[in-house]
């Protein structure tokens, strides 16, 4: 079977149909999205019917989680938390009746999904070597796929102490078939590795193999449609063409 992983679509449409556009001609069986459909972006509802519709799984991502009301958004970063209440104003009952039934976390076969990490599905970055120690304990299955962070990254562990990163080139098939792996498909709406274009993972799970696949959309366009909404911060629209 050949997935198509997203994550991290954060309601930019354009990035969102740039990818699945590109997930076409990659003639995937499935599509798995590891959360976070809504925050920073202007087309939340969009977002949640494309992804409805094209996505055979949905993971629910903490930004989805806080517009559905599931924590107090007291402690958070203003400029987030008015994206997050402006979305709560614009999105229809029905799609946030469907984020609000959405989880953070699920397996299929050997594949382990989170939307942050297996120890904390929700919240924790995987960014450093104790992170990813801790997200290969945490978690059974072989193959861990987490999102989050909105870099992209692969790291192997042939034993249970060492851990190696690889750098695979865009575009370029690498072998999964023994060992553990972790990887993260970065970020389709708002990526932040200092690559504007939106990041997705293609895993063909009986060759045991992936790749990493970078799409180019219509920054501009996305930006504009942020900047006419009076309440989302300048800067959700700024970030984009520097991918930050
Ligand atoms: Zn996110």
């Amino acid at each position: 079977m050949k997935v198509a992983v997203i994550s991290d679509v954060h309601a930019n449409l354009p990035a969102l149909e740039a990818v699945l556009a590109a997930i076409e001609y990659e003639q995937v069986d499935e599509i798995w999205f590891l959360g976070d459909s809504v925050g920073y972006g202007a087309r939340p509802n969009e977002c949640v019917d494309l992804l409805r519709e094209k996505a055979d799984l949905v993971l629910a991502g903490n930004h989805d989680l806080a517009v559905a009301g599931a924590f107090s958004l007291d402690e958070y970063r203003y400029e987030v938390v008015r994206a997050w209440l402006w979305t709560r104003q614009v999105i229809r009952s029905e799609n946030l009746e469907r984020l609000e039934q959405l989880q953070p976390q699920a397996a299929r076969g050997e594949v382990g999904l989170y939307h942050a990490s297996p120890r904390d599905p929700v919240w924790e970055y995987v960014t450093n070597s104790e992170e990813v120690r801790a997200a290969l304990q945490w978690s059974d299955s072989r193959i861990i796929l987490v999102g989050h962070s909105h870099i992209p990254f692969a790291v192997t562990s042939p034993g249970s102490v060492r851990i190696d990163q690889v750098f695979p080139p865009e575009n370029e098939w690498f072998s999964i078939a023994s060992d553990r792996w972790l990887i993260n498909p970065g970020s389709v709406g708002q990526p932040r590795d200092g690559d504007p274009r939106a990041s997705f993972l293609i895993l063909d799970l009986g060759a045991k193999a992936a790749k990493f696949c970078r799409a180019d959309y219509d920054i501009e366009l996305a930006q504009k449609q942020i900047l006419e909404i009076e309440e989302l911060p300048e800067n959700n629209a700024q970030r984009l063409s520097s991918g930050v």
